[in-house]
This record gives C-alpha cells, structure tokens and sequence, in this order.
C-alpha cells in the first residue's frame, strides 16, 4: 500500500454503484478506522452496545433528521440487506392477500419490487413502462390508479434506464419510495411517503447499510406475526439494534450526513447535481455523435444514459475514457451503450472532464 494522500492517486469514478464518496469522509474514516473519539479502538472494533458506537448512531440519525427535515412523525432507522430486503419487507409489513398495492412499473428495479409484492398481496400495476422499453417516466394520464391502495410504490430514480421522476407521482395515497440512486440529491417531500428507502452504495455511504424512514401512523397497520429481522416495528423498537448491525456502514452514513449539511444541505446538493448533469447532457445535444437514451422530459441527473453511434466506438469510449483517468462508465448490460453516473460526492471537476473528454472523442471519431 502507498502512503501517497488519497487526492494525488485517485481517478474519476462514474460507476452505479458502489460508487464514489466524498473525500473528507474517506480521510475522518481512515483515522477512525484506527482509533475513533479518542477511544484507543477503531470504528471497527468497537461493540455496538457501547457508547461510542451509541453515540454514532444518534449523531446518523439527528443528522439525517436534519439533512431531509424529517418529523417526529417518522421513524428513521438503518438495516441490512439493501433496498431488494425493502423489496420484500414493504408488502411483508403492509400486504395480505385481500389487500393491494399499486405500481408504477419504470424499470429493472420496480420489476423486482413487483415479484416480491406478489408474494405477499396484490399488485394492481397503475403503469407498465416495458412496452416503451422504459424510456420516460408516465405523465398523469398514463397511470391508472385502483380504487383504494394500501401504498402507491414508485422508483425515483431509475439507476439502469437513466430516468427519474421530477416530483413524486400525483396521488392522495401514501407512497412508498425506491430512492436508493438518488436519495438525498435534492430536497424531498418526506410527508407524502408512508416508506421510503436507500442502500448505501450509491449515495450515502457504504454498501451493507440501507435507510429506511417509515411513517409512524402507517407503521400501525403493519402485520403481527412477522420475523424480527423483518418486522419493521420490531426494528423501529430496538433503535436499528435488534441483532449486531452494520456500524460501519452507518458509521459513514452519518459522516455523509454531516458532509451534506456542510455544503448547503440537499439544496446544495440538488444545485450541484443540475449542474453536473447539464455539463454532460449538453455535451449530449450539442453533438451529432451522442445520442441519450432517456426521453428530454425524463432524464435522471444521478445517470446519465447515452450511446455513441455503434458499439465498437462505446467500447472504445469506455477504454480511451480509462486512460484519462475516467472510470465506470459502460452502460448496464440491459441496455448496452454508455452510463455516466453523476452521485453527490462526484466532484464538479470530474463533470467537466467527462465532457471535455466527450467532445475530444466525438471530434476524432464522427
Ligand atoms: C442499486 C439499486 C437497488 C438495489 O440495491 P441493493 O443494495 O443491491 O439491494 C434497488 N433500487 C435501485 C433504484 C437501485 O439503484
């Protein structure tokens, strides 16, 4: 291992995740990872029913409280299995056969969150993207709502497609959100959401840790019987703590907290993030060489999906883009092409060398 400082041997990374973090954490994570509050023992070893590690947990949450101005009306807690555990654990808590929920159907993601919802009750799909090859997020009057849905279960932001809604989907029913690529990249509307969810790895922190805010009104409905682990309320009752939990990775979450709320809070955030991705969608337009994926009306500004005119030259985008320090930015495997993900912690700089090396590429090769 070197000792060089993190800045002069780090490249630009695009990838979906897991994906890149904001470097002040990573620097307060290496000296914590050797000795945390002065404690004399690393985040790593500590018990998670001690008070060093308690404290961290109550610095995530009062902060992530802080980040999205979140009531006293939800509850806010950190568990493992990533946002396809919230999948299943949404309908476990809140479905039975005699009870349905509706979804919107944008992509590769809500696909999962349907399979695992029929398990458990039933899904009326208010909106099937597949015929479109989920090119756009539906206006409203693509979306035909049932009559009296448990929850209206949307993904914000599509990570595959490169599609995001712009506001949440117009409804009087609570909602249940996927908001694990663009959690906290801008202000939200906490209040219209019975459950919204987030791993880690795209803009929060590590993966292995994943955010759940559930309102408590809702949360009393919820199904008896179910296990622990997967008891939303069992869950909220033991403080994230039933069992051993994932410390590190909530750990950083709650330094990732802090870092956003250090720089303007999510309006800060959603500035910074506009920015990025007009820098790369006007290097989309302003060539004859690019083309984007996701429908103008609908893009995502956490991933930018785009081609350039055949497969041999998005391969050749890919290794050329590696060689100046550009990384992670082949498309998913569904949809082939090019994937610029543009998460908080990507600097503004890596914005503006992802579009000057576009222009570079589409000059040499159109
Ligand atoms: C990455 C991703 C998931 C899956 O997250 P896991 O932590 O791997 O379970 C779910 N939904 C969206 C929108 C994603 O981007």
């Amino acid at each position: 291992m070197t000792t060089a400082t993190a800045t002069s041997t780090r490249i630009f990374n695009f990838a979906p995740g897991p994906a890149v973090l904001p470097e002040q954490c990573l620097k307060q994570a290496q000296q914590d990872i050797w000795n945390i509050a002065d404690s004399g023992i690393g985040v790593l070893e500590h018990s998670h029913r001690g008070s060093v590690i308690k404290k961290v947990f109550e610095e995530a949450e009062a902060d992530c409280r802080k980040v999205a101005n979140i009531s006293d009306d939800y509850a806010v807690i950190f568990q493992q299995g990533g946002s396809t555990l919230q999948f299943a654990m949404c309908p476990m808590n809140f479905l039975t056969p005699d009870k349905t929920a509706d979804y919107l159907h944008t992509g590769a993601w809500s696909k999962k969150a349907i399979r695992e919802a029929k398990l458990f009750g039933n899904v009326h799909l208010a909106y099937d993207g597949t015929g479109d090859n989920f090119d756009h997020i539906p206006g409203p009057d693509e979306i035909n709502y049932s009559a009296n849905p448990e929850y209206v279960y949307y993904c914000d932001n599509n990570t595959i497609f490169g599609t995001e809604w712009s506001a949440p989907p117009q409804t009087d029913h609570l909602l249940v959100a996927d908001m694990c690529s663009n959690m906290f990249s801008r202000p939200i509307d906490i209040n219209r959401h019975a459950v919204l969810f987030a791993s880690g790895q795209k803009n929060l922190g590590p993966s292995g840790g994943t955010l759940v805010i559930i309102r408590k009104d809702f949360l009393e409905k919820a199904n008896a019987d179910l296990p622990v682990m997967l008891d939303y309320q069992t869950q909220v009752d033991k403080g994230s703590m039933l069992n051993t939990p994932p410390v590190f990775a909530v750990y950083f979450m709650g330094l990732v907290f802090k870092w956003i709320l250090a720089n303007g809070g999510l309006k800060g955030m959603a500035k910074r993030n506009d920015e990025k991705a007009k820098l790369i969608y006007d290097a989309i337009d302003g060539s004859d060489f690019y083309q984007a994926v996701a429908r103008p009306d609908s893009r995502s500004r956490m991933n930018v999906t785009f081609r350039t005119p055949n497969e041999d030259l998005d391969a050749k985008f890919v290794a050329e883009a590696l060689e100046n320090d550009l990384s992670g930015l082949k498309g998913h495997r569904s949809v082939g092409g090019l994937r610029a993900s543009l998460y908080n912690a990507l600097p503004m700089d890596g914005a503006k060398a992802l579009a000057q090396f576009m222009a570079d590429f589409a000059q040499k090769n159109g």
